[in-house]
């Protein structure tokens, strides 16, 4: 999507198209180990920036696309119909308030990004080409700092994802202390292909770190290697896309 183009105008998917595509979305992040029976997948409305689609509550590898439901952005879904929603649908609400770029919203326990959310003297940053998303690196959402020491981690209200989306700020990643991470992107495609390289970037950095010092991209490297890698996201979405289809059967 061109990011100088009004939503409305030529390159926004019409919503039978971002169905699909989010449907895929969920299954491509179950086969490709971002998301397990947990973790979460949406995308703003491409018509209604005030609205936003997420399945129902479920595991993202069952997901057809009678589960999706739409939401306000407070969290609160138009059409449920009675069918349980994520406890935290407050994380995609308050983020796509707080940052009219963001189109879609990956939340996981993607297994080698927790510990870089728990070990705060190992920041995670860009130590490939392929992850300059991370530019500078993630922030740290602390719950204990706005939440106390005795909750389940759990962003389970809307105050909760205001704060999460603070931590966030202008950056494409925030890791959540002992729980996870969220991921955001200007399409849907993006933000999937981001959720898959932050946790084969924290496997990286892991390795890297038990040979020695890393040299981590500067801001500049990132930021140029993401344009060029992004540009190419259709390719791996075609891959996982055929992956994921290929396992269902
Ligand atoms: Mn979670």
């Amino acid at each position: 999507m061109n990011n100088n183009t009004p939503q409305a105008v030529a390159g926004t998917p019409d919503i039978d198209e971002l169905l699909q595509d989010l449907v895929h979305a969920n299954h491509i992040l179950f086969n490709e180990g971002v998301v397990d029976a947990f973790g979460h997948v949406s995308a703003r409305h491409p018509d209604r920036p005030e609205r936003f689609l997420l399945a129902r509550n479920m595991a993202p590898g069952l997901v057809g696309a009678e589960d999706i439901i739409e939401f306000d952005l407070d969290g609160t879904p138009v059409d449920a119909d009675g069918r349980k929603v994520y406890l935290e649908r407050f994380i995609h609400g308050e983020i796509y308030r707080a940052r009219p770029d963001v189109m879609a919203v990956v939340h996981s326990h993607s297994p080698s990004v927790v510990p870089f959310s728990a070990v705060k003297s190992a920041p995670l940053r860009p130590m490939c080409h392929m992850s300059g998303f991370l530019g500078e690196g993630a922030p740290i959402f602390e719950i204990r700092d706005v939440a106390g020491e005795a909750t389940d981690l759990l962003i389970r209200s809307a105050p909760l994802g205001e704060s999460l989306a603070h931590s966030l700020g202008n950056n494409n990643v925030v890791l959540m202390r002992g729980h996870g991470a969220t991921v955001t992107g200007p399409t849907l495609k993006r933000a999937v292909y981001r959720a898959v390289y932050v946790e084969v970037n924290a496997r990286l950095q892991a390795d890297a770190l038990r040979l020695g010092p890393v040299e981590y991209l500067t801001r500049d490297e990132a930021r140029t290697a993401m344009e060029s890698t992004e540009g190419q996201v259709e390719r791996p979405w075609q891959l996982w896309k055929m992956r994921a289809q290929a396992n269902r059967r």
